[in-house]
């Protein structure tokens, strides 16, 4: 087994947000909420830099998934459809 735990920042960040404000400021506290760790509270968001050929890297940040899981397959999703790849679906190899 592997150890898990580690980061992968070039694989961008899934964090949560919730849009409480302080009573006081009337900011946002963001991921400064302290019910941010009940369930149901707020939603999650995901942060990653996704490479284009124009720009070299873009910075994507998308939010309002219902769970972790959510944010993490939306951002795998993401990044699968951005990379550039230039490998042909079974090219002609033989022939030509
Ligand atoms: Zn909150």
């Amino acid at each position: 087994m592997r150890r898990t735990g580690t980061r992968m920042p070039e694989r961008g960040v899934v964090f949560k947000r919730c849009g409480c404000r302080d009573r006081r400021s009337g900011r946002r506290l963001e991921g400064a909420c302290p019910q941010l760790a009940k369930r149901g509270h707020g939603s999650w968001y995901f942060h990653c830099s996704v490479p284009t050929v124009l720009v070299g890297t873009e910075r994507v940040r998308r939010g309002g998934f219902p769970s972790r899981q959510a944010a993490e397959t939306a951002r795998d999703e993401l990044l699968a459809a951005r990379r550039p790849t230039r490998q042909p679906r079974r090219g002609r190899l033989a022939g030509g």
